[in-house]
């Protein structure tokens, strides 16, 4: 890998993180993956290691880092399993910054400090049967009764919503009709346990089988009226804030997985021998392993200016343009660097003993989840100017 342009600091983070993953998470993965196994006790550890609260004031028991350590973490722990990189990037982006950017000061102290910790996990549920790309068509419904919000609807595919350590969830929610007739959203956090929540069975996935991911039920659901998450109303611009951040953490885990492939084919190509030489000394081999050490390069040139951005303070159309063709570029490369690597490896590739296998089937959901491969299409076009609807 070459080195990319970053402080000592967030080097030496870098191999923390990866020392971490070789030594915790690559001996177990194949056989978690095989299980759909999710191991609480590495997302424990990796709570211990700080990982959930990088981005967190140290008051709430945070480190007070930035946003660039975090997609540092993300990519190096996705270039050793997807699954575990989605569980950080969830935990966070979904989980704990919607209650610390939105939050009250006491819904930060009840809430964050076991999240930041890593002892629990929280989700966020804006996707619904009927609403995914188009998320302003939420169903879910909130009305305010007396002192409690009583919540009816359904959530579908959300992540680190009903694993053992789950706490609550963040959900989406109309609480009334504007005057023009639109709905008016609002977010309003429910905890684990509340009568009439219920998260199903996990999904049968194609990939991320370590991640954990479930549709949610709520059945007359009474949380408390302070369980709104910020202004009545704002629900709609707090989730495109809380994507926008998404967006650049997807294109981290992105960048894992291709420089995994980078990595696994620079060995084999070197190992495997046809017609008396290694591959890699077939210009048909070397060249497409040439193009995975570019996409890995371009991709994380993408990425970190990115979060740079964001460590920056800028925010608005320079900060969404720039999250979304990141997302774009590396969801859609990393599909593109799985199959490739599939293919170097031939027969074997396509074995499940082989880890590209694995990538194979996770790549594919990058270009779907927090905004699909369109929806960023049409982000950046409407950001150029262009009146795409
Ligand atoms: C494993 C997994 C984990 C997830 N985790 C979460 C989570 O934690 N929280 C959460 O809220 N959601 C989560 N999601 C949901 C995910 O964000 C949605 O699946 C995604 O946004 C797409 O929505 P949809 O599935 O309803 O597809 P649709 O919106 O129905 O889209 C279907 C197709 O139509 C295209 N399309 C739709 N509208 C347009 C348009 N205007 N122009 C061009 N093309 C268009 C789409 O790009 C897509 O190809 C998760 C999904 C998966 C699979």
């Amino acid at each position: 890998m070459s080195q990319p342009l970053e402080s000592a600091d967030h080097r030496d983070f870098r191999h923390l993180v990866r020392d971490f993953a070789r030594a915790e998470v690559a001996p177990h993965v194949a056989q978690w993956d095989r299980d759909h196994h999710f191991p609480v006790d590495v997302v424990q550890k990796m709570g211990d290691l700080g990982f959930f609260g990088l981005t967190a004031p140290e008051e709430l028991g945070g480190v007070g880092s930035d946003f660039t350590s975090l997609c540092i973490a993300i990519e190096e722990l996705g270039r050793v399993d997807q699954s575990i990189g989605i569980t950080l990037e969830a935990g966070v982006g979904l989980g704990i910054n919607p209650i610390l950017t939105f939050g009250t000061q006491e819904q930060k102290e009840r809430w964050l400090p076991d999240l930041i910790a890593g002892r629990r996990l929280a989700g966020f549920g804006l996707t619904e049967p009927g609403a995914g790309s188009d998320a302003g068509a939420t169903r879910t419904k909130a009305v305010l009764d007396g002192e409690e919000w009583v919540v009816d609807g359904a959530k579908q595919f959300i992540t680190n919503s009903g694993s053992e350590i789950t706490s609550l969830v963040t959900v989406t929610a109309r609480t009334g009709t504007r005057e023009n007739g639109s709905a008016e959203i609002s977010t309003i956090t429910i905890p684990a346990g509340t009568p009439g929540f219920v998260a199903g069975p996990s999904y049968d996935k194609l990939g991320w089988h370590i991640s954990d991911t479930h549709p949610l039920t709520f059945d007359g659901v009474r949380v408390p009226a302070d369980h709104l998450l910020g202004e009545r109303g704002r629900g709609y611009a707090q989730f495109l804030a809380t994507l926008d951040d998404g967006r650049i953490a997807i294109a981290a885990l992105a960048v894992g997985c291709i420089q995994a492939c980078l990595d696994l084919c620079v060995e084999y190509s070197g190992q495997r021998t046809t017609f008396g030489k290694p591959i890699g000394a077939k210009q048909g081999v070397a060249f497409q392993v040439a193009d995975l050490a570019t996409m890995a390069e371009v991709g994380r040139a993408m990425t970190y200016r990115a979060a740079a951005l964001k460590d920056a303070g800028v925010t608005g159309p320079d900060l969404k343009q720039a999250a979304s063709i990141a997302k774009l570029y590396t969801s859609e490369a990393a599909v593109t660097a799985t199959r490739i690597a599939t293919q170097v490896f031939g027969g074997y590739g396509f074995m499940e003993e082989y880890p590209v296998a694995r990538f194979y089937r996770d790549a594919k959901i990058l270009e779907i989840g927090e905004g699909t491969s369109e929806v960023q299409r049409m982000l950046i076009a409407r950001g150029l100017g262009l009146p795409v609807e």
